[in-house]
């Protein structure tokens, strides 16, 4: 598939640069008031999640995209595939139709967005967006840093971006019931949290009478891999387990999974592993299932580090309360190491890759950036965060408030996708509210507790923006890379492979594969914008 994006980039050289200018410039012929005031087709290649279009699984547009198109005079025609997978992949394949709609985007887009655009097939917003998004341009100045990340060293910006909001991500997360039952304390140190979970492990704190406990475990094995961080290392550069090259202390770039901070981390991941205080299932487990089947489904799991709002929603589940009246989970901060404070390394980035952005092929791009915009004006904001009035959310002293129906979905996010569109990862910025109002209180407490200690010391990897050589550069190493990377540090964990003595072969072969050239892009990548305005 990365070759193909190569060889696509190429063949699209010419094809698009000739568009480009025309439509960039606004619609001359398309200028007179009656034109302006007609309903516009506007086809719309958009995947959310991987998965969602902009239509329902009956193939009506769904609610939020029916209000938009209402309010910006357009009909919307989604075009992208009702049963896809990955939004990146099918932005490859349309490639390969030189983007005939009018958007496209999905989720981590914005690479492929960029690099197309390189060869005109996406054209530049921000003079659209001066004229015309007057709703997404206030945005910008009251977000510079947004603006930053989606500009290119030639001034041009080809996506309008999926802005996260709130601070507080994943949290670790203990089971206080059975700390009180065990006669223990929250532990504030690592050496401390490993004798606490010891003795989850020898203990049996659920009292089935079998040592059934499974101590430390995540939903996602990539989330196993960041137990590194509790001793000192490095693991992902922001929100994303591909991202792999960090920014250190001194404002340097480096691999961190061929760093020695991690060597001597996973040492320690892999004694823990040993002692069984890890998930032994955590590769082979169904990914997002842990929780589910460790928490509610047997009563075995201890701790874990995952999204605080989801994870605290556990102290109310039916299931386990019926089971077990005293469960209770709740948060507690990253410990201290050999003395040395703890640090939370995952916490929201400023700006998602996810987003949307107008083709080359677009027949008014005027219409498109006016229909994008609407989602930045105050009505757009409620609608996409919150729904529909009167029906997903009321309007309490002008405020929007989640009705019933969807607090009690179960599933909130998944049910405001499917049925309004609602926080789909398009071109918007999220209101934390949103989510506030279905974070249960051991949840709020948790966002309390690490915003009050700010345990974010560690510099986070800006999304960069590559041009074509990097991208291809990416392309190129990065896939073998990581799928080499991920079964090595999954064999170090489980003892399959001796960390000891194959570390320096394992960096040997991560060069071999590419990691320097990796790190070189985003180097040069990081220089450009350090230096862009
Ligand atoms: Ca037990």
């Amino acid at each position: 598939m990365k070759l193909i994006l190569i060889i696509l980039i190429t063949l699209m050289v010419t094809s698009c640069k000739n568009n480009n200018q025309q439509n960039a410039n606004g619609t001359s012929e398309q200028n007179t008031q009656v034109e302006d005031n007609k309903i516009k087709d506007l086809r719309i290649h958009y995947h959310s999640n991987n998965k969602y279009t902009l239509n329902d699984k009956n193939g009506v547009l769904l609610p939020v995209f029916k209000l938009a198109a209402e309010k910006t005079n357009v009909n919307i025609i989604s075009t992208a595939n009702p049963v896809a997978q990955k939004s990146e992949e099918e932005l490859i394949l349309q490639a390969a139709n030189k983007f005939p709609d009018d958007i496209y985007g999905g989720n981590n887009s914005k690479k492929h967005i960029y690099a197309y655009a390189e060869e005109g097939a996406f054209i530049p917003l921000q003079d659209l967006v001066d004229e015309h998004a007057p709703n997404i341009k206030k945005f910008f100045e009251e977000r510079p840093d947004v603006k930053k990340a989606l500009t290119t060293a030639e001034g041009d910006i080809y996506m309008i971006p999926y802005v996260p909001d709130g601070g507080v991500a994943r949290t670790y997360f203990i089971r206080t019931d059975w700390l009180k039952k065990l006669n223990l304390e929250v532990p504030k140190t690592v050496e401390d949290l490993e004798k606490v979970l010891i003795a989850f492990r020898e203990q049996d704190p659920n009292g089935n009478g079998q040592k059934d406990e499974i101590p430390l475990f995540n939903d996602k094995w990539e989330e196993i891999v960041r137990t590194a961080t509790l001793f000192g290392a490095r693991v992902y550069g922001n929100d994303s387990f591909s991202e792999r090259v960090v920014l250190d202390d001194n404002d340097n770039l480096y691999h961190a999974w061929t760093h020695e901070d991690f060597k001597n981390a996973f040492i320690e991941v892999a004694r823990w592993y040993k002692l069984g205080l890890i998930d032994p299932e955590f590769v082979t487990r169904k990914q997002n299932t842990a929780r589910q089947t460790l928490l509610a489904k047997e009563d075995r799991g201890g701790v874990t580090h995952e999204w605080l709002a989801s994870t605290a929603s556990y102290n109310y589940n039916e299931e386990i309360l019926k089971a077990n009246p005293d469960f209770k989970l709740e948060a507690f901060l990253p410990p201290s190491y050999k003395g040395v404070d703890g640090f939370e390394e995952h916490r929201r980035t400023q700006v998602k890759p996810d987003g949307w952005g107008i083709s080359h092929s677009a027949k008014d791009p005027v219409a498109a950036i006016k229909f994008m915009d609407w989602f930045f004006s105050e009505e757009g904001k409620i609608a996409s965060n919150f729904g529909i009035e009167g029906d997903s959310y009321t309007l309490v002293d002008g405020k929007p408030v989640f009705t019933e129906k969807v607090l009690k979905s179960g599933t909130v996010n998944q049910f405001l996708y499917e049925n309004y569109g609602t926080q789909y990862m398009i071109g918007y910025a999220q209101n934390y509210e949103y989510e506030k109002q279905w974070t249960v209180k051991e949840g709020q407490d948790a966002y309390k507790l690490y915003e009050d200690a700010d345990p974010y010391t560690k510099p986070y990897t800006p999304i960069l923006n590559f041009n074509k050589e990097e991208t291809a550069t990416y392309a190129k190493y990065a896939s073998a890379l990581h799928t080499y990377q991920d079964e090595m540090i999954q064999g170090f964990i489980t003892g399959k492979f001796d960390i000891t003595k194959e570390w320096d072969s394992y960096v040997v072969k991560c060069k071999e594969l590419g990691s320097e050239e990796i790190v070189g892009i985003y180097k040069s990548a990081y220089e450009r914008y350090k230096s862009s305005n």
